[in-house]
């Protein structure tokens, strides 16, 4: 295959933006494409060329398939880079861009097809020693037979959607009584949000922790691993904070997962970037979930501990170079955390908080990144995902990574909409995380809007005993010989410096 020298990203914000810089520094001339509610955006000034494809719903702009790859005819475009969202994981998107004679950097449709199905991504794997959730193998049909096998599994069991995603479309069954419910609500979740009603059922792993390895692969049937990165602390099975490498595997569980997650990648001829989920118990078992067949949202963390651009090996491998790097050249080096700063309000069921940012200035300094596409004055739109920026420290261990994050996260001044970020300082300096010893229950089990009441410091605590004491001095009560209460003989000095 020829290599690109023009790359439509088919993506907004901060994912948009971390592509065309990897881009530039390779000499490859970008396109952008955007929304009506987009034309100021970050992504767009940054592109050599933009091109408007429809009004802001996603549906009339960034998922019009047919629109984005006319736009690469027009402009001359020899590949298209999906992100994450939108199109990434549409099969039929990856196999019109590649009709069209134009690369589709990413794995190939028929990956992204058998991966795309919970189901057909286990029945995939199921000739390799790969641990699975115990659970139903295929969709179900007849709800009886399904309480039966529940009851056998245990509860409690977690209902699931075959193509769900982004944490949709599951729902966990405590007992036999609330089954009936439950299946209704995951069915028509599941048609309302992915079209599919296909549901199963897997154990529901108790203290989970999520964990995933990045795997890459080639055209020429070479894949290695980059190691973990641990995501345990989600809220609504979405993840808010991940880090690599994960604070509890011993390199046998590293290697062993590494191992299954490239078996995983083998069994669906996979190529490109792509990342395969476990979950893991209370032992350190692990069992497959899922793979994701694109660019993760948190790559960040392991570009930083093993040094490789992930997008550029992505472009190489979609120009159809071999992996200039083997297992063995890949070594984990350092420690990084990544927080996703949201515009939602943690104090409020981190229910989304859209408007202006009024004041927006990043964090910097030594081993802090951030991933964004914003910028002081401008509007959070509603259409998309609230996510407003990555932010990801890097240090020699994990102590350092995370004090990093709490001094970074100090930094970051944002006004005109409530943000994850006081949340991820809570989780950065509590005990759970700092020890390791969390779950994906992170959130349920510690965090309560009350935590977040801004700090007072011992200096202030001090000074207000001290004036409360002298207030309390003035105004000891003068007592008449009636009895009657007069009013203390409190300085105006003082009731100044209180006011
Ligand atoms: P990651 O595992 O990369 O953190 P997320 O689950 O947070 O992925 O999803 C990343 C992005 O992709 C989000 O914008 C999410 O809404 C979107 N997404 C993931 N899966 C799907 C899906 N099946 N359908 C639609 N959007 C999806
Ligand atoms: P999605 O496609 O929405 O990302 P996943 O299968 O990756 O779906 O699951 C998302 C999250 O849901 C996991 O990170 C985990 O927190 C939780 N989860 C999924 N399966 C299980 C399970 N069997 N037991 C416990 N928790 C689970
Ligand atoms: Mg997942």
């Amino acid at each position: 295959m020829p290599a690109i020298r023009k790359l439509l990203v088919a993506n907004r914000g901060e994912i948009a933006l971390r592509i065309m810089r990897t881009c530039r520094e390779m000499g490859i001339q970008t396109v952008a494409i955007y929304s009506e509610a987009d034309r100021h955006a970050l992504h767009v000034r940054y592109a050599d060329e933009a091109v408007c494809v429809g009004p802001a719903p996603s549906s009339e702009s960034y998922l019009k398939a047919d629109v984005i790859i006319d736009v690469c005819r027009r402009l001359g475009v020899d590949a298209i880079h999906p992100g994450y969202g939108f199109l990434s994981e549409n099969a039929n998107f990856a196999r019109m861009v590649r009709e069209a004679g134009l690369i589709f950097v990413g794995p190939s449709p028929e990956s992204i097809e058998v991966m795309g199905s919970k189901l057909a991504a286990k029945a995939a794997v199921a000739t390799y020693n790969i641990p699975m959730v115990p659970g139903t193998p295929s969709a179900i049909t007849n709800r009886a037979e399904a309480k039966v096998i529940s009851a056998q599994i245990g509860y409690p069991i977690l209902i699931k959607a075959s193509a769900g995603g982004g944490g949709k479309g599951m729902r966990v069954v405590e007992n036999d009584q609330e089954f009936d419910e439950q299946m209704d609500r995951a069915v028509s979740e599941a048609i309302s949000s992915f079209g599919d009603g296909s549901v199963f059922i897997e154990k529901y792993v108790t203290s989970p922790r999520h964990v995933e390895i990045q795997v890459l692969g080639d055209q020429h049937g070479n894949i290695i691993h980059l190691f973990e990165r641990e995501c345990s602390v989600q809220r609504r099975h979405q993840k808010v904070i991940e880090e690599a490498p994960s604070a509890v595997l011993s390199p046998e569980i590293r290697a062993e997962m590494g191992r299954c997650a490239v078996d995983v990648a083998r069994a669906c001829g996979y190529y490109g970037a792509g990342t395969v989920e476990f979950i893991m118990d209370n032992d350190l078992n692990f069992y497959f979930l899922e793979m994701n067949t694109r660019l993760q949202v948190e790559h960040p963390v392991t570009e930083l501990i093993t040094g490789v651009d992930l997008v550029k090996q992505m472009i190489y491998v979609a120009e159809g170079k071999p992996l200039t790097m083997n297992q063995n050249d890949l070594q984990i080096k350092g420690h990084a955390v990544e927080v996703r700063v949201y515009a939602e309000d943690p104090a409020n069921n981190f229910l989304p908080d859209v408007g202006t940012l009024q004041t927006y200035v990043r964090p910097q300094g030594n081993g802090v990144r951030v991933d964004d596409g914003f910028e002081q004055g401008m509007e959070i739109p509603i259409y998309y995902d609230p996510m407003i920026a990555k932010l990801i420290t890097y240090g020699n261990d994990r102590t350092e990574a995370i004090q990093k994050m709490i001094r970074a996260i100090d930094e970051y001044q944002i006004t005109g909409v409530q943000t994850t970020l006081p949340f991820c300082r809570f989780v950065m300096e509590h005990d759970a995380f700092t020890s390791g010893n969390f779950d994906t229950h992170f959130v349920s089990r510690y965090f309560m809007p009350e935590v977040l009441k801004p700090e007072i410091n011992e200096t202030e605590i001090q000074l207000a005993a001290v004036l409360a004491a002298q207030l309390f001095q003035d105004r000891k009560p003068v007592t008449k010989g009636n009895g009657q209460r007069v009013e203390g003989n409190r300085s105006k000095w003082r009731e100044r410096r209180l006011n």
